[in-house]
């Protein structure tokens, strides 16, 4: 693979065209090894700690163990996922595991905007919680990680190896875009991996508590969020500011 550095402003979307996706980590684990190679310092893992986050957090331990991981804690996740992160940091010691605070406290946002914002205007209240909290922590790097896979939904069948992305003016590194949800969990079962325990109880996709519920069974691993509004993505991986 090429050593050469792509940034937002130097992009070559060609650049992995050619990877071989036959391996067990269908080309993930090579994605994984060039970004930490070429980015070194200056590639942050933006961690959910759901499913796909196990499988990336085990890669890239195994090429950069202290790597940069970041939690956007929007201070309205489940206990299960703070649990989960202490188990992480157990288990992965050497690891840079870092909780990114947005800057408004819930009391400040209650008093400031608006009370249980997530009801009235999710966007944004996730633009005060999510995105603005990822822009603070991009702002110092080159590149990104992230666990998006082509199969969770129709905006993310596009998705490649490296793409530009012009919503944080970065590059967005998404090593696991080949992979199924059948893939997910055969990995975390053959290297017995640490998951949320919310995944034994009908959550495929677990974020905020007033955004996330248990589903019954669909197949699909993003059912359960903003079941009550038309919303299907936080805006991480959109273009559009909210
Ligand atoms: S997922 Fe819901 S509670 Fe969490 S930041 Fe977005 S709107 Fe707010």
């Amino acid at each position: 693979m090429s050593e050469t550095k792509i940034t937002y402003d130097d992009f070559n979307p060609h650049a992995f065209e050619t990877l071989d996706v036959t391996d067990e980590t269908k080309g993930a684990r090579e994605v994984i090894k060039w970004a930490y190679d070429v980015y070194g310092d200056s590639i942050i893992y933006s961690c959910s700690f759901g499913a796909e986050g196990m499988i990336l957090i085990d890669l890239i331990s195994s090429v950069k163990k202290d790597a940069e991981i970041v939690f956007l804690d929007t201070n309205l996740h489940f206990q299960e996922t703070y649990d989960l992160i202490d188990r992480v940091k157990a288990r992965y010691p050497e690891l840079n595991i870092k909780l990114k605070q947005p800057s408004l406290t819930l009391e400040e946002q209650a008093d400031q905007v608006a009370p249980a914002l997530w009801k009235q205007d999710p966007n944004q209240c996730c633009y005060i919680r999510k995105i603005k909290p990822l822009e603070e922590v991009l702002s110092g790097a080159t590149a990104w990680v992230s666990g998006l896979r082509r199969e969770q939904s129709p905006s993310r069948q596009a998705t490649n190896f490296i793409n530009k992305d012009e919503r944080f003016k970065s590059v967005k590194v998404c090593p696991l875009i080949h992979w199924t949800w059948d893939d997910v969990w055969a990995y975390i079962k053959a290297h017995d991996l640490h998951y949320n325990e919310l995944h034994d109880f009908n959550f495929p996709s677990i974020g905020c508590i007033p955004c996330t519920e248990a589903v019954s069974g669909n197949g699909d691993s993003r059912a359960g969020r903003w079941t009550n509004s038309t919303k299907t993505e936080c805006g991480l991986h959109t273009t559009n500011k909210p």
